[in-house]
């Protein structure tokens, strides 16, 4: 299952570099001392076009590509915008794929989520549960075309012994994510939430769902360092799963995040805005064979996301973005 780990020397393309996950894997490698990394942006090559894709990375003939680009967003960015989701999924997927191989790389790692398992999987969640039953519906376009992706990674490895792999995380978060009321994942929706109250001086913020479902969070500097892991430590066909190994519930979690920010006032749910999947939390256990373990708690990686957030939150105001981090 160990591959030979990748010489330093290797150039490095990254997909999906100005990205919450792509721009930590660029950071993370440099700082393991891989001299040539490429980190490209929707700007630097359109990966949705075939042709274009095809001709970039005929040019910059990498020996490793990792594939997070993509486009991701919270539970109603999903539930309104499906056929994105699963079309420029599909499509940005199907391109690098298409194009690493024509390059001729033998080593990418494709990044998943774990949202690709059944809704009502068994808890903690192995491997071996994708495609064992129904998937949630608010996010199943999204979840068919990163399914898609793992098959298609396994198709490469079996018709042309590409040691190709695939990584499913569980919910990332950090510095550089999309910090918006609506569009974004809760937790980056819940630190800028309760920022916004805490500064205007508003006596509730409202939460959506029961606050019942369980979600397990990765600091997105973790996430980079078990994927340059992986490419090192593992050589499989199985997805392995990427997580810490704990989860919460989206009520405690809104407290946490209120405490971290500082907000005293009322939590009010509200339970007309879907709950999604009941409880996500990934068995590890393959991971952990290979000798990686997160280093982040919750705790210090919602500080420290916080305080980015705060210093930033200027020019983040009314786009949900911000430049990404150095
Ligand atoms: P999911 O893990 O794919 O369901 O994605 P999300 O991160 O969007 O949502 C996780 C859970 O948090 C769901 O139960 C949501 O209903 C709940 N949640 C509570 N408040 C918010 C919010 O402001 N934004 C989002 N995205 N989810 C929220």
């Amino acid at each position: 299952m160990r591959p030979p780990a990748p010489d330093l020397s290797a150039t490095v393309l990254v997909a999906g570099a100005s990205g919450l996950v792509g721009s930590a894997v660029v950071r993370r490698l440099r700082a393991e001392g891989f001299t040539s990394v490429v980190g490209i942006r929707s700007t630097d090559v359109d990966l949705a076009d075939p042709g274009a894709t095809l001709a970039y990375l005929a040019s910059v003939r990498p020996d490793v590509v990792v594939d997070a680009a993509a486009r991701v967003g919270g539970i109603a960015a999903n539930a309104a915008r499906p056929v994105e989701f699963l079309d420029d999924n599909l499509r940005i997927q199907t391109n690098l794929f298409a194009a690493a191989h024509a390059a001729g790389v033998d080593r990418l790692l494709f990044l998943g989520s774990s949202c690709i398992y059944p809704k009502h999987a068994p808890q903690p969640i192995p491997e071996s549960a994708l495609l064992t039953g129904p998937l949630e519906e608010t996010n199943n376009a999204y979840a068919i075309a990163k399914i898609a992706g793992v098959i298609a990674v396994q198709s490469y490895r079996r018709q042309y012994g590409r040691r190709w792999i695939c990584a499913m995380p569980t919910n990332v978060y950090g510095p550089g994510d999309t910090f918006h009321p609506t569009r974004s994942h809760v937790l980056p929706a819940l630190i800028q939430r309760f920022h916004e109250a805490r500064r205007t001086g508003a006596e509730e913020v409202v939460v959506w769902g029961t606050g019942t479902p369980r979600r397990e969070f990765i600091h997105v500097d973790d996430l980079a360092a078990a994927c340059v892991h992986l490419l090192a430590h593992y050589d499989d066909p199985s997805p392995v799963n990427v997580g810490v190994g704990e989860d919460i519930t989206i009520a405690d979690l809104a407290r946490l995040v209120a405490d971290t920010v500082g907000y005293t006032g009322r939590i009010v749910w509200d339970t007309s805005r879907p709950d999604g999947t009941p409880r996500k939390l990934l068995d590890v256990s393959r991971l952990r064979a290979t000798g990686w373990r997160p280093e982040i708690t919750l705790a210090q990686g919602l500080r420290s996301t916080v305080r980015w957030y705060m210093e930033h939150a200027a020019s983040l105001t009314g786009q949900g973005r911000r430049p990404v981090p150095g």
